[in-house]
């Protein structure tokens, strides 16, 4: 089995069941007391926040890509970068180092094309970042889908959602609610299949509050990279 490495802790709620169902992955597969090798590295997110909200990306690039480094260095065969907003700076961090960074957005994608009814058009939720920026809905308009994202006031609604709530470890009913309306809205716009583009998203909304398919993020990373990790194990 190879050794992934994990740039968690953004946030810890998510990086968790990263960690969680990467072992269930390979127990799964190789039974008794398997478990992942893994190295993980977790942030404190307020120190992450910190880059974010001061817009200074390129100094979050060189944090995440040294430590991207460090894993690599301490053994790591393919970096998994626990959060789909980081890869706004996943450029920056495969250019670090020798070994595969495991992407976010092509692990959805393969989730996508494997539903028999075929979808072409999805809705993606996650921060302001993902959803105004091109950084992951460029490489889903590249493998053929067409992505809808809320308008003004959900998109901030959804952000502070994020950061106010989910990344503290708060899930609540009424922001569920107020989730699934806006889903609602996008539905309304053509969307067939919404793609849980935060990985704390999927802690609130689960596939049974929708009546489309529903592709969360984290757990489909988590998935890939259990299967790269043991291909040809
Ligand atoms: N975990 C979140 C994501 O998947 C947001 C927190 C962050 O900015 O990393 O985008």
């Amino acid at each position: 089995m190879r050794t992934l490495g994990l740039l968690g802790g953004m946030s810890w709620e998510s990086s968790i069941e990263y960690e969680r169902q990467i072992n269930e992955a390979v127990r799964g597969r190789l039974g008794g007391s398997h478990s992942a090798d893994l190295i993980l590295r977790s942030f404190d997110f307020d120190f992450i926040e910190g880059f974010m909200d001061s817009g200074d990306w390129s100094g979050l690039a060189k944090v995440l890509a040294d430590q991207a480094l460090s894993l690599e260095r301490a053994g790591a065969e393919a970096i998994v970068v626990c959060t789909n907003t980081m890869h706004k700076v996943a450029d920056q961090i495969e250019a670090a180092v020798t070994v595969p960074l495991l992407h976010i957005a092509d692990a959805t994608i393969a989730a996508v094309a494997n539903v028999e009814a075929g979808i072409d058009k999805v809705a993606l939720l996650g921060t302001r970042f993902t959803m105004e920026e091109p950084f992951l809905r460029s490489r889903f308009e590249r493998a053929g889908l067409e992505v809808v994202v809320p308008s003004r006031d959900d998109l901030e609604m959804i952000h502070r959602v994020i950061f106010d709530e989910l990344v503290q470890g708060v899930v609540s009913d009424s922001s569920r609610r107020l989730f699934l309306d806006a889903i609602d809205r996008l539905l309304e716009m053509g969307a067939t299949g919404v793609v849980a583009g935060c990985t704390e998203i999927e802690l609130l909304v689960s596939p049974g509050d929708l009546t489309v398919p529903y592709f969360p993020t984290a757990q489909l990373h988590a998935t890939a990279a259990a299967e790269w990790a043991l291909r040809d194990w």
